[in-house]
Formats: C-alpha cells, structure tokens, sequence
C-alpha cells in the first residue's frame, strides 16, 4: 500500500469515507473541549494573557491553534504554550488565507511552514489543523491528511469575536449549547473581546453541567474508543 492511501486509511477508517474534519467527541460521553485560535491580527500577534492565566490556575485542559504569523509575532508567548503540560498546539496555517482556493502545492507550504515553527518549540504540538474561517473541502481535508494532519472543526462557535456579546450572554450560550464531545471555539489572540472574562463561570458551569475538559486529542481517541465499541 502506498504512503498517502495507507495514511488516508489510517486517518479515515474507511476507504468508503470521503474525508472529514472532526467536528464533536462522542455524543455519549461526557467531555468537551475548549480550543483557542491565535489566528494572525494586522500586526502579525495579539495575546490574551488572563485567558491563559485563568486556564493554569484552574488546571484547565486546552487545544491552541497557532498560525505561522502569529507564532512569528510572539514567540515568547508561543513558548509559554508549549511549556505548559495542559496545553496541546495545532496548526491553524500560516498567513490565515482561504486555503480551498488556493492550489495543493501552495496549501502544503502553509502548513508545512507552520509545522516546522510548532516543531521548533519543543513541546506541546498536536498533529491537528484547523482551517481558517472554518472553510474547508475534501481536498483541504485530504492534503492535511497527508501531512499526518487530522482536521479540526467545531460543533459550538462560542461568538467571542462579536464586541456587541458580552461576558454573561457569551458564559450563558456557550455552558447552555454544549452537548457530550462538543468541540468549543474561543480567540486568544486579544480578539475575543470578552473571552477572559467569560471564562471563569463557562469553566465552572461546564464542570456544574457534569461535563469533565478535555483537549482535543482526548475527545479523539474518546471518539475510537466508542466507533470501535459500536462495531463490536
Ligand atoms: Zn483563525
């Protein structure tokens, strides 16, 4: 079997399965994971410190998706991530552009070049892709794939770019929309403008809620454990 098929069987289970981001855990289960995008801002970084404060001191699991520009812009900070046992660091591409329309070649060296950054801190990195504006098609899916990338959707958009949602309307929608593997999206990139603030009662009420946090990766192999005891 050839390298790319036998990765694409490895990825997707089935050769039946068109390929697929991975949008929630298992719907049974009891855990959700938060992630938080560092997509890049015109000046290339932004950070949030008291998100990632607030997620230490709480002993919060997280799934961070770095891109390439934002890691650039604040290494420091990407760092601080890496180091940190909680955290797990995916690829959210490099520069944010519209991968779909972009060409196979053109989309390996966004992802390649964000690889090689995530690789030089060290510690913490994921084999995970999350695709800018959510955008993606089966052959984004399928070129990630080759890269050894799983992709990662979301099942619940908490809102938190939005100015106008404010701390408690934001805590409210996302502890009350959350359903067993949901897959949670933040900012930390200091354009998720009540994120910080929000995070302490979505933590608690998540945890109030039964739900136990869990980063990405947990949710994954959550997920095979239960495929594979529905085939049994
Ligand atoms: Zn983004």
């Amino acid at each position: 079997m050839k390298g790319p098929v036998f990765l694409f069987l490895l990825c997707f289970g089935s050769a039946l399965a068109q390929p697929s981001p991975f949008f929630h855990g298992d719907r049974a289960g009891k855990e959700v994971a938060l992630t938080f995008d560092a997509c890049p801002t015109r000046s290339g970084g932004g950070w949030d410190e008291e998100i990632v404060l607030f997620l230490k001191t709480s002993r919060t699991p997280a799934t961070f998706f770095l891109s390439g520009k934002w890691m650039q812009s604040e290494p420091a900070k990407a760092r601080e991530l890496a180091q940190e046992a909680l955290f797990e660091l995916g690829n959210h591409s490099f520069s944010h552009p519209h991968l779909t329309a972009m060409v196979d070649p053109d989309i390996r060296k966004e992802l390649e070049a964000t690889e090689r950054l995530l690789a030089a801190l060290g510690a913490g990195r994921a084999p995970l892709f999350r695709p800018p504006f959510g955008e993606w098609d089966t052959r984004l899916v399928g070129v990630a794939a080759q890269l050894g990338l799983t992709t990662i959707q979301y099942d619940l958009a908490s809102g938190d770019p939005d100015p106008g949602i404010d701390a408690r309307e934001l805590a409210d929608y996302v502890v009350r929309q959350a359903k067993g593997g949901s897959v949670i999206v933040f900012h930390v990139n200091g354009r998720g403008w009540h994120t910080a603030e929000a995070l302490p009662e979505i933590v608690s009420g998540l945890r109030r809620r039964g739900f136990t946090l869990v980063r990405v990766s947990d949710l994954l192999a959550g997920s095979d454990r239960a495929a594979s005891r529905n085939r049994e």
